[in-house]
């Protein structure tokens, strides 16, 4: 008696469904993939608690005939596919035939359609069991409702993650899908409030802009490449417009977006050099190509795609970038300024081998992060805002009250002679380039990233204020105003505790507008947009990878310190120079920045004396 059997029908299909099924999210990009498929000329979809509770799609395309719809929802029945053959030439986002019977059993869906010469029916399938189909009055196309997702797997249902979670997922395939295909009309809808409408558009530069913002998608540089057989066109970011996320890189194909770890790393490379470590660049690319040169068939979600010829994609990326790149000037901006004298001290080849990290895995001299573009004015004005605003951290007063009063305005000299001498011992300090400040200590010589350490100790002394709910917030007399993206003004309202936690007021001001009406003191006069908008990049990131409350507060903290902290190239008065070198050593782990970055290097006397042969 044999133990092997064929596996019924309903096993298969919810092993098939583990695979193509994960999440809210998953639901989406096959319900989208199969409205675009029929050729509609909008879609709308509608999502309850992140699509955990109702994923619903509606088009206007095709639809699908009465008699076809059991077959709709049977494993391997397609319309997209007949012989073996045809998978070498896949003209459709689908093909393998099992998205709908696979989601049908781990959920309940309501199919209703209808094609421009049928008459409409409608079928319901729950838990992989169909009933029969009925006629339904609906309109030319199709409309699928997927309720309760794993509602009758408490097993899978589980794994789910807060409904906040599952829709920034779903909101993100979403975005991916509707970046790919301008031309058709989106639009989405979540717990009843509208958070997409994009009208069908020839420009992708006009749906990037839907989709992120007029401003981004106004300041993308456009980028077009053709080594005679793939072809690349879209738009990147200029290096100053760096994001802290790869939320705003997307790479499509035959109107598919995928992923791919090579060329993105071709992207990095292209702005190697004009961004800090950690920042990520603006990357929309699509890429055309034969259709025997890509093989999409070879991930059960087809997000991965493998390409006959990788490192031709890589190359005519990097080339592409670089060429542009070259051609807007945009590296030359980049460069350090001269050094005024002959003295500026080459460290570099002292670095004794093993000591890593100096002038290497740092990203030195070139990383003008912000303040090209406006490199010139800013290193030729000395920088005018306090390194600490005047307010004082309640909880810990001694300490602020120590750091806010010389940085600001020029105090009577004695007092900074004492506060130096006392704090910081007899430390002498010079800042280099706009960027670094050199230290004399008593073990040697120590070299800080003015923007990592400050960026640094702002975080800390955040931290330290909200921990003890002593944040000082500062009401805003003139409120900022802030225009948003779509996707950004959902994470304003989801967010709205958090931020408030941290010391941002949002509110809303009718259409895609906001007003910050207050933010921590110690944010000095950064301007709310940029604070707002890197705060929200974080928190969309962060809520994404299932971040719970004081992790999502934390991200805040961050951003506000990355923002309001002074940058590379901002010229420092010798005050301002004491003050930050004094306080890296009030702060716990001041020598790395919060991400992880050094903020300062050492070179040690004794490296000094056995590199001049003084031992
Ligand atoms: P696949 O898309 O791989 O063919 P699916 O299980 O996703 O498999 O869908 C099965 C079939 O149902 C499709 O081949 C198509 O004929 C039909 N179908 C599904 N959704 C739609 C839709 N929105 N409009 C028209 N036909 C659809
Ligand atoms: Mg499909």
């Amino acid at each position: 008696m044999g133990r092997i059997h064929q596996l019924p029908m309903s096993v298969v299909n919810r092993i098939a469904a583990g695979e193509v099924v994960e999440r809210p999210a998953s639901v989406v990009k096959e319900l989208l993939e199969n409205a675009l498929d029929a050729s509609p000329t909008r879609i709308d979809v509608a999502l309850d608690q992140g699509g955990i509770a109702l994923v619903r799609v509606v088009d206007d395309g095709g639809g699908i005939e009465a008699d076809d719809l059991p077959l709709a929802v049977t494993a391997h029945a397609t319309s997209k596919l007949r012989v073996a053959e045809d998978l070498e030439r896949i003209g459709t986002l689908g093909f393998r035939g099992e998205a709908l019977a696979s989601i049908a059993e781990v959920s309940r869906v309501v199919i209703r359609s209808r094609t421009p010469d049928g008459t409409g029916a409608t079928i319901t399938v729950d838990g992989g069991r169909a009933d029969e189909v009925r006629p339904d009055g609906c309109a030319v196309g199709t409309t699928v409702e997927v309720h309760q997702l794993f509602g009758n797997v408490p097993a899978r249902r589980s794994f789910l993650r807060a409904a906040q979670t599952e829709w920034s997922h779903a909101s993100e395939a979403f975005v991916r899908t509707a970046l790919a295909h301008p031309a058709v009309a989106f639009s989405l809808v979540h717990n009843g409030r509208r958070v997409h409408d994009l009208p069908a558009t020839k420009s992708w530069r006009d749906r990037i802009a839907g989709l992120f913002g007029a401003e981004v998608a106004g300041r993308l540089i456009e980028i077009e490449a053709d080594d005679g057989e793939v072809s690349v066109h879209g738009f990147v970011g200029r290096p100053e417009d760096d994001v802290a996320s790869g939320r705003l890189q997307h790479l499509f194909v035959g109107g598919r977006p995928f992923r791919d770890r090579s060329i993105l790393h071709a992207v990095q490379e292209a702005y190697r050099g004009l961004l800090l470590s950690g920042r990520q660049p603006i990357a929309f690319l699509a890429f055309d190509l034969p259709p025997d040169a890509v093989d999409v068939n070879v991930h059960p979600a087809k997000m991965e795609v493998r390409f006959r010829e990788p490192s031709r994609l890589y190359r005519l990326v990097l080339s592409a970038l670089r060429t542009k790149f070259l051609a807007a000037n945009v590296t030359t901006r980049l460069e350090p300024p001269r050094p005024t004298a002959a003295s500026v001290p080459e460290f570099e080849p002292f670095a004794p081998p093993g000591h890593s990290g100096f002038g290497t895995g740092h990203s030195g001299f070139g990383t003008g992060h912000s303040g090209f573009g406006t490199g010139a004015e800013r290193m030729a004005a000395p920088m005018s805002r306090p390194l600490w605003p005047a307010e004082p951290v309640a909880g810990d007063r001694a300490f602020a009250s120590r750091v806010a009063g010389d940085a600001v305005a020029a105090p009577p000299a004695w007092e900074v002679d004492d506060v130096s001498r006392s704090v910081a011992g007899e430390e002498r300090a010079v800042q280099m380039h706009d960027r670094y400040i050199v230290v004399e200590t008593a073990a040697g010589i120590e070299v800080i990233d003015q923007h990592a350490l400050h960026e640094r100790l702002l975080y800390e002394k955040f931290k330290a204020a909200v921990e003890v709910g002593g944040l000082e917030v500062q009401p805003l007399l003139v409120p900022e105003k802030v225009d948003l993206a779509p996707a950004e003004l959902e994470l304003v309202h989801e967010h709205m505790g958090t931020l408030e936690r941290a010391g941002m007021k949002i509110e809303p001001f009718g259409g895609s507008t906001v007003i910050v009406t207050s933010k921590p003191a110690l944010a000095g006069d950064t301007p709310a947009a940029a604070i707002v908008r890197e705060v929200l990049d974080r928190l969309s990131a962060t809520a994404a990878s299932g971040g719970g409350t004081s992790v999502l507060v934390d991200e805040v903290l961050h951003g506000l310190a990355c923002r309001a902290a002074i940058k590379a190239g901002d010229r420092l008065s010798q005050a301002e120079v004491d003050a930050l070198v004094r306080d890296r050593r009030i702060v716990p782990e001041a020598h790395h920045c919060p991400h992880g970055r050094p903020t300062s290097l050492t070179l040690s006397r004794q490296d000094l004396d056995r590199q001049f042969r003084r031992t």
